[in-house]
């Protein structure tokens, strides 16, 4: 797999359909999903413009992190268990699966004692399907609004993972996600302050740009079929 060409085709691609809906694909950021990938390929995707990487295992961050802290800005995008916050909260730039109260409160918690504010997107389960994790589309209002009382942590927008089918047939579901985001944008809330909608993948980056994400979740697509035998380090 050719990195460096990856990224420009992907490049290409988001700007051929930004522009078709004009929207400027300068303000839709390429996060590189780097799960299952070693730090010598993460270095290569860093060399040809990435700034930002994904991973969505706690263990597989912190081994990656010492290598790369300097280099690129690390974000946490899988399921999160509670009891590892405190492991990535001085190391993420934003926590993008954020899906109850209980982790929030967990959160908030780590972030304070590390006198910081903790930027999160909501995950939002927007096929309601069982398989997935995220906050069903009918609750997410009144779950941003539940989260009021933490002071340490800033509400930057919304993620999902759509269900997994043809491009086009995803289309209704990312159109849903930014019915959703323009409204809870709106909510008057302190630690509110939407900037992300953190939609798309491999699969159906293109639409998801089309529909309104500025962060594109990017795996397959740039470091090719991922390894899961693979010895990570
Ligand atoms: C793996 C993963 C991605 C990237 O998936 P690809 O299909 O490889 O692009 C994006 N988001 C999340 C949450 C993931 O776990």
């Amino acid at each position: 797999m050719d990195i460096r060409l990856n990224l420009e085709e992907i490049k290409n691609n988001i700007e051929v359909h930004a522009r078709k809906v004009n929207r400027n694909p300068d303000d839709i950021l390429i996060m590189a999903v780097t799960k299952t990938v070693d730090v010598e390929r993460i270095q290569e995707a860093i060399d040809n413009g990435i700034t930002d990487i994904g991973e969505n295992k706690v263990q597989e961050l912190i081994d990656k992190y010492p290598a790369l802290k300097d280099k690129v800005q690390f974000h946490f995008i899988g399921h999160l268990q509670t009891n590892k916050v405190k492991y990535i909260i001085d190391k993420v730039k934003m926590i993008h699966s954020l899906d109850s109260i209980h982790l929030a409160q967990e959160i908030n918690k780590r972030a304070h004692s590390n006198n910081i504010v903790m930027d999160c997107l909501v995950e939002v389960n927007i096929g309601s399907e069982e398989s997935k994790y995220g906050i069903d589309p009918l609750n997410v209002m009144d779950f941003i609004k539940s989260l009021e009382s933490f002071d340490n942590i800033r509400i930057r927008g919304l993620m999902t993972v759509a269900p997994f089918m043809e491009p086009e047939q995803v289309r209704p579901y990312f159109k849903k996600m930014k019915e959703l985001f323009d409204c809870a944008k709106s909510i008057n809330q302190k630690n509110v302050d939407f900037k992300y909608l953190s939609m798309g993948m491999t699969n159906d980056y293109t639409v998801a740009v089309e529909e309104g994400s500025n962060i594109v979740r990017i795996g397959t697509g740039i470091f090719g079929k991922r390894l899961y035998n693979m010895e990570v380090k």
